[in-house]
């Protein structure tokens, strides 16, 4: 079969060589289908996702068309909507990268951060204004910006201006422009709110759709690992069981509330992992500054809410790991297309507890793969249980917090439930073997601080290999459960609670050096 080049798409000669600059060998099914319909000025309604190569379907044909004509003062030729303050930044950044040849006007109004020089822009005249739904509508309602000079109108992740409750708006926009305009108008899903919008606003659209990157990526290696309980703290036991043994360069790590992200920084932190987070509290310039740091690397790990993150454009994510399993199955998709992107090798990791296994049968159903477990899968009597269980829905008792066994504070944290022996798949539990020996399974440290009497301990030096591994594994299963009964897990605990325990743990050679963080220590 032969592939499509981007020499046949329509596009001028300079938007050709930004995309050879840009190393791209072949468009991707979106680009190849949607460009050659969008440079002719036809609308188009494309069904894709993030993580398809959506932006330059837009942004490549949109440049080539602006090429010819001028902008006026305060009247921007093209407008591009996007749900958040990120998808549009990285809007902008595109036009920088795919625009290297032109001198092209671009303007973003989003909340948060000073505008002055954006509306200096806007008053001279841009070709490309990039804007957030309500600052835009709050723009023109100040006179600041007249709409009737829009050629191209697009609409990026439509859904999720949907759920963020941006159609009014969306509506009042588009009757703000004139008529005779192309109208590119993408979205992952078309629920019946967004085929209204489209059949309103939009005229003889091309309809491309391309497959949802879970059914397609086959770039992406989905696993399911399995915490059989519902404490947060087993749960962030088993994330860092999973960053250690994974060949993790960076990673997503998803919550599904946003105290959690806060929660979850400050465990990963202690235990000595480089990590950042981003969630709906934070204002732009610290979500900006953590997302640049994150981008070039300075922080490995990024713990993130589902809004937070949404339309993030992060090309080179190794890992997505969801400390819990999204509510939404749709979302299970959104979070693991941060990685695999755009035919680069990811890996998703979802950390899965006894409370997750109704959604996790939702996922599987979406994408129509059973789950394929790290080390070993839940029992037919836990999926049983599991299923039989009464759903948590949004704003629910958070997982773990409404079990009784949860012990008062400073009180001692069992390791596993009370009393009882470890299970066959508690004794056995443990990580594939992986190609890096030094980052297999290990033990973890006991506590640096000191127990009266008690030096801190490293509890294995290498780590195991081959078959060694299921035998260590029991050994280790049960040194685990041993430790549940020492007073040092609640003083763990703690810590990762913000208690003002700050001793860094000591960590050695079983935590990559680069997800290592310099120890500073300080609860932010
Ligand atoms: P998007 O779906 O627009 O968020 O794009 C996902 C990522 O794919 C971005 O980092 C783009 O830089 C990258 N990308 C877009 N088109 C191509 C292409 N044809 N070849 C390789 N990478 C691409």
């Amino acid at each position: 079969m032969q592939t499509t080049t981007f020499a046949e798409l329509g596009l001028s000669a300079k938007v050709l060589a930004a995309i050879e600059a840009a190393g791209y060998a072949a468009p991707t099914p979106i680009q190849a289908q949607a460009i050659p319909v969008a440079v002719t000025g036809r609308d188009v309604l494309g069904i894709a996702q993030t993580g398809t190569g959506k932006t330059a379907s837009f942004v490549l044909p949109m440049i080539t068309r602006l090429e010819s004509g001028r902008a006026r003062a305060r009247m921007p030729r093209s407008l591009i909507l996007a749900p958040t303050r990120e998808l549009a930044a990285q809007c902008a950044q595109s036009f920088e990268k795919y625009g290297v040849n032109h001198k092209l006007d671009v303007a973003l109004l989003i909340g948060g951060v000073s505008m002055d020089d954006q509306v200096r822009k806007l008053d001279r005249g841009v070709d490309v204004l990039i804007a957030t739904p309500g600052r835009l509508l709050d723009h023109f309602q100040r006179g600041r910006i007249m709409l009737m000079g829009v050629e191209i109108l697009v609409i990026d992740e439509a859904d999720r201006m949907l759920d963020m409750g941006f159609i009014p708006d969306i509506e009042k926009i588009c009757k703000l422009l004139p008529p005779r305009r192309q109208t590119l108008f993408f979205s992952a899903t078309m629920p019946p709110e967004i085929t209204r919008l489209v059949d309103q606003f939009l005229k003889d659209p091309a309809r491309i759709e391309v497959a949802r990157p879970a059914t397609t990526a086959k770039t992406i290696t989905q696993r399911f690992f399995y915490c059989d309980s519902t404490e947060d703290w087993a749960k962030r036991e088993a994330l860092r069981e999973l960053l250690r043994t994974l060949d993790v360069r960076n990673a997503i790590i998803f919550c599904n509330r946003k105290k959690d992200v806060a929660i979850l920084l400050k465990s990963l932190t202690k235990h000595g992992f480089n990590a950042g987070a981003l969630h709906g509290d934070m204002d732009q310039m610290s979500r900006m500054a953590t997302l640049d740091k994150f981008r070039s690397g300075e922080i490995a790990l990024l713990a993130a809410s589902d809004v937070a993150a949404r339309g993030l454009d992060i090309p080179d994510v190794s890992h997505v790991i969801n400390y819990d399993v999204p509510w939404q199955p749709d979302d299970y998709v959104h979070r693991i297309g941060r990685t695999g992107r755009a035919g680069r090798e990811g890996f998703s990791a979802t950390i899965v507890s006894p409370d997750d296994i109704k959604a996790t049968d939702a996922i599987a159903k979406l994408i129509g793969e059973e789950p394929q477990w790290i080390g070993e899968a839940p029992d037919e009597a836990a999926l049983a249980e599991g299923r039989s269980r009464r759903r948590r829905g949004r704003g629910g008792p958070s997982r773990g917090r409404s079990e009784p066994r949860v012990p008062a504070r400073g009180g001692r944290e069992p390791r596993r439930e009370s009393g009882r022996e470890p299970t066959r798949r508690e004794a056995t539990r443990r990580m594939a073997p992986v190609d890096r020996p030094e980052l297999a399974p290990q033990p973890e440290f006991v506590d640096s601080a000191p127990e009266a009497g008690r030096r801190p301990v490293r509890r294995r030096e290498t780590a195991p290999a081959g078959e060694a591994l299921q035998a260590d594994g029991r050994a280790h299963q049960q040194r685990r459960h041993e430790r549940a009964d020492r007073p040092s897990r609640a003083r763990e605990e703690k810590r990762d609670r913000g208690g003002n325990e700050a001793t860094p743990r000591a960590f050695g050679d079983h935590m990559p050096a680069f997800l290592r963080r310099p120890v500073r220590v300080s609860a932010d």
